[in-house]
C-alpha cells in the first residue's frame, strides 16, 4: 500500500507537547496524541488510518494532534507521513490503556431504545449526514487548539462511559454532558463554519461547527438552533438553547468534539482548571 521508491522511516516519536499547550496529550483510547514530527518533515501531510490528520506549528516544531478512536486497542499507533516533495515516513506512537467506568440508564421512552425499522430508516439517513458533517476537512484553516466552555453548567454525564440503556449494551459515550437549565445559551468554543444542522432521531436539535484540518464540533439535544449551515461563527457566538430533544433523560447539552472522523475527550481542549462546570464530586 505504500507509495514505490519512496523513503520509509520507522520511527518512534519523542512526545514531547510545549508546556501548557492545548489540547493535553492523552494518548489513550478517546484521547489526544500531540506527537512531535521529524525536524527534516516539511509541510508534511499526516493521515491515521484512512483519515488526514490535524497538524500543528509551535515555533520550529510541528506536531500532529491525533484523535485516538475508543475503541482502539492499546499499543502502538502509525501516522503515515507525507511530506512535499513526495517522500514519506512512518511515525509511531504509544497507546495506552484507560478503563472507563460503567453507567446504566433507563429511558421511558422505548422507542429511542428500540426503534422501530421506520426509525432505522431514518437513523440510517441521518447516519450518512452525519458521518458527512464530521468528515469535514479544510486544510486551508489554522484550526484553534484551545476551547472556551460551549455553556455553563455541571457535568452529568462524562465522556467515555460503557453505558447501558434499559439494561441494554449500547455505544460508549462519546461526548461531554453538561447539564443547565432549558434555554441556556449555548456559545461557539472557538472559530467555526456551521456546516450541518437539523432534528436528528437520537441527537435531537444538532449543530455541527467544523474549525478547520479536521476538529469539529457537535451540539445535541438542543431547545432551539440559532445558526444555520453556511454561517460563520466566532468563539462566544450563540449556537443555540440548551434543551431535551432526542434520547435523554433531561435538559443538558451533548458537547462532541471530532479529530480525524474520531469523537475524543473534549476536556482535553479546555483549561485543567476549568471556571463554569461543575461536578457531581
Ligand atoms: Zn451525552
Amino acid at each position: 500500500m505504500k507509495p514505490t521508491g519512496a523513503l520509509i522511516l520507522s520511527l518512534l516519536a519523542l512526545v514531547a507537547a510545549p508546556v501548557d499547550a492545548l489540547p493535553r496529550h492523552d494518548a489513550v483510547p478517546g484521547g489526544v496524541a500531540v506527537v512531535a514530527l521529524p525536524d527534516t518533515v516539511r509541510d508534511p501531510a499526516v493521515s491515521f488510518g484512512d483519515a488526514p490528520v490535524l497538524v500543528s506549528r509551535d515555533g520550529e516544531a510541528t506536531y500532529a494532534v491525533v484523535g485516538i478512536p475508543l475503541a482502539e486497542a492499546p499499543g502502538t499507533g502509525t501516522l503515515a507521513v507525507k511530506t512535499a516533495n513526495g517522500s514519506s515516513v512512518e511515525v509511531a506512537f504509544e497507546i495506552a490503556g484507560r478503563d472507563y467506568a460503567t453507567q446504566r440508564l433507563t429511558i421511558a421512552n422505548k422507542r429511542k431504545v428500540d426503534p422501530s425499522p421506520e426509525d432505522l430508516e431514518r437513523i440510517r439517513a441521518e447516519r450518512v449526514r452525519i458521518d458527512a458533517a464530521l468528515a469535514s476537512w479544510r486544510p486551508e484553516v489554522q484550526a484553534p487548539l484551545a476551547f472556551r466552555l460551549p455553556v455553563h453548567g455541571r457535568e452529568s454525564s462524562p465522556f467515555g462511559l460503557r453505558r447501558f440503556f434499559n439494561d441494554k449494551p449500547r455505544k460508549p459515550h462519546s461526548g461531554l454532558d453538561i447539564a443547565a437549565p432549558r434555554g441556556t445559551p449555548i456559545v461557539a468554543p472557538a472559530d467555526g463554519l456551521v456546516v450541518e444542522t437539523g432534528d436528528f432521531f437520537f441527537n435531537g436539535n444538532t449543530v455541527f461547527v467544523d474549525h478547520g484540518q479536521g476538529l469539529v464540533t457537535m451540539y445535541c439535544h438542543l431547545s432551539r438552533i440559532d445558526v444555520a449551515t453556511g454561517d460563520t461563527v466566532r468563539a462566544g457566538d450563540a449556537l443555540g438553547r440548551v434543551g431535551a430533544t432526542g434520547r435523554v433523560t433531561g435538559p443538558h447539552l451533548h458537547w462532541g468534539v471530532t479529530l480525524n472522523r474520531t469523537m475524543v475527550n473534549p476536556k482535553l481542549f479546555l483549561p485543567e482548571t476549568i471556571e463554569g462546570l461543575t461536578t457531581r464530586d
